[in-house]
């Protein structure tokens, strides 16, 4: 099968959206703003044997490749409009191409994302995923404006997807509340009506990607202020504690990776309103941000001293 074969059988799907002018087929797409908005741009690769395990089902590979694209999305508040796929593939194994396309459109299908352009070529197993999405003018969420005083929250049960990669990587055998952990690494869920619903009421918000300590580190430095988290006020996941001893769940909650949830931080006197912004999303209050600057970790009043707080691809020991 030929790069143009490939690409008219799997990637030229007549789109649904009225927005998009001209899609793929020609040197560029053209796609229709409205002026009352601003355009969202962001874009995320991800390389086997680093973001995925190699043994990964090419459907999970799909789905994950769109999934922390529309997690970045999410954390903007913005909604998510359009993507273009940079495909760098060993070879062109239809059956492959067609599961991988499959997850993909899945997970594109359910958010109303038109795939609208991209790039094929031969090479090591690498997935670039450019999403495009808009939100109301000044209306986006950053992660630079955490103030001293907000409380701060996060989405889901951090640590989940973390312990769902030990066990999918591990040769045991999976029971129910492995599979579980496993679904959470694979098919992690982007919080775009979450990061929607808030706009106007969280003063930060990024997405949890390395580490909830990590992330929150990130925020914080954005925001020129630190962080005071309890670790027992994480969510607790009964899979991850049926499974793990309870020092590893806390390691997996607090310096986990992948999990795509979100974090965020709320003005005290906008917390009463979070129930009503958060839809049937489980938010956690975890801590507070405080004057001075990085993140640090209490359990029952005393202060941990975490061995690692998240990923980091060229640091070591973290
Ligand atoms: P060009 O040489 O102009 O870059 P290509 O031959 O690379 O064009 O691509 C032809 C068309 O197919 C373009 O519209 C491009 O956006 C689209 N395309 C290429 N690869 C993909 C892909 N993996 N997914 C979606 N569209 C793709
Ligand atoms: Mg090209």
């Amino acid at each position: 099968m030929s790069e143009f074969d490939l690409i008219a059988r799997y990637f030229s799907r007549p789109t649904q959206r009225a927005d998009v002018a001209l899609g793929v087929g020609d040197d560029a797409a053209v796609l229709d703003m409205s002026d009352d908005r601003e355009l969202v741009a962001a874009v995320d690769t991800i390389v086997e044997g680093v973001h995925f395990p190699v043994d990964c089902a090419p459907e999970d590979i799909g789905y994950r490749a769109l999934a922390v694209n529309l997690s970045d999305i999410a954390a903007m508040g913005a909604e998510p409009r359009w993507m273009t796929l940079a495909l760098t593939l060993p070879r062109a194994d239809e059956s492959w191409i067609a599961r991988f396309a499959a997850g993909l459109y899945e997970l594109a299908d359910k958010h109303g994302v038109a795939l609208v352009g991209g790039d094929t070529c031969k090479g090591p197993l690498v997935i670039s995923v450019q999403i495009l999405g808009s939100v109301e003018r000044a209306h986006w969420l950053a992660r630079n404006r955490a103030v001293v005083g907000d409380g701060v929250y996060v989405s889901g049960v951090p640590g989940e997807a973390a312990a769902g990669l030990a066990l999918f990587q591990s040769r045991a055998a999976r029971d129910a509340n492995a599979e579980h952990l496993i679904q959470r690494f694979l098919r992690p869920e982007p919080r775009i009506a979450l990061g929607r619903g808030l706009r106007g009421i969280a003063s930060a918000a990024m997405d949890v990607s390395d580490g909830v300590v990590a992330d929150l580190g990130k925020l914080c430095a954005a925001s020129r202020c630190g962080a005071r988290i309890d670790a027992d006020s994480l969510p607790k996941s009964s899979a991850m504690e049926a499974l793990f001893a309870s020092d590893q769940c806390r390691d997996f909650a607090l310096s986990g990776g992948d999990d795509y949830e979100l974090l965020f931080t709320v003005p005290a006197a906008k917390e009463g309103e979070l129930a009503s912004h958060s839809g049937s999303i489980l938010c956690t209050r975890i801590g507070e941000i405080v004057a001075g600057g990085g993140v640090e970790c209490f359990s029952q009043g005393r202060k941990l001293t975490l061995a690692r707080t998240g990923f980091d691809h060229f640091g070591d020991g973290v």
